[in-house]
């Protein structure tokens, strides 16, 4: 796995730079001896703070920040870029009832459970396909496994139009989806799976909306 923490600190070329490997899971180094290809397939997290004062969307802060600066701020990561990541959240601020132990959240064997059940799933699913899970799936291998009811197809051809979606947030949106339904144990990919995968592309929305 790779954190990269305040992502929009890091140089914008060598962000830039990631979106091959990221696509591949192979990176190519070409040096005057040769090109050498290494295995690169990682989980990558990142994190950033919603403008440069860290307050935006804060219901307790005020943020200081013109619009221009968010602006600039969230521009150091490109659309593209953002098309290779699956999953955007926002983490809301710490609330007392957050930290308060005797709400109970699940437990993490619990969601273990679940998340050990969706893999099995999916590696009978892709058995001697050459790939193990449903982040692998191609576009063209999308239309095989990704079995929209007829609810989630007109949902998903509605983000697509009023969201500008590009190509590829398309099939991120599909394959999280796949995995959704897959944790639900639902073959078919339903509207409420379809929701859930446009809602984790909140940075799209920020950027095109
Ligand atoms: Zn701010």
């Amino acid at each position: 796995m790779l954190f990269l923490d305040e992502l929009p600190e890091f140089r914008k070329d060598a962000l830039e730079v990631m979106r091959q490997p990221l696509e591949d899971g192979v990176v190519t180094i070409t040096r005057v001896q040769g090109s050498f290809s290494y295995p690169c397939n990682i989980m990558l997290v990142a994190s950033m703070n919603p403008c440069p004062c860290g307050y935006h969307g804060d219901r307790k802060h005020d943020c200081t920040c013109t619009p221009k600066k968010i602006q600039h701020y969230l521009s150091k990561i490109s659309g593209p870029l953002l098309d290779r990541i699956d999953l955007h959240i926002e983490v809301p601020a710490v609330e007392y009832d957050d930290l308060d132990s005797r709400v109970k959240p699940e437990s993490s064997a619990s969601i273990k459970e679940r998340v050990n059940r969706a893999r099995q799933i999916q590696t009978e699913r892709f058995r001697g396909s050459g790939i193990y899970s449903n982040s692998g799936l191609t576009p063209a291998m999308c239309e095989k496994y990704c079995v929209l009811s007829p609810e989630a197809n007109s949902m998903l051809r509605a983000a697509f139009d009023s969201m500008g979606m590009s190509g590829r947030a398309y099939n991120r949106v599909l394959k999280v989806a796949r995995t959704i339904a897959d944790l639900g144990g639902s073959e078919r990919i339903e509207a409420e799976h379809i929701a859930e995968a446009i809602q984790y592309r909140s940075l799209d929305r920020k950027f095109w909306a």
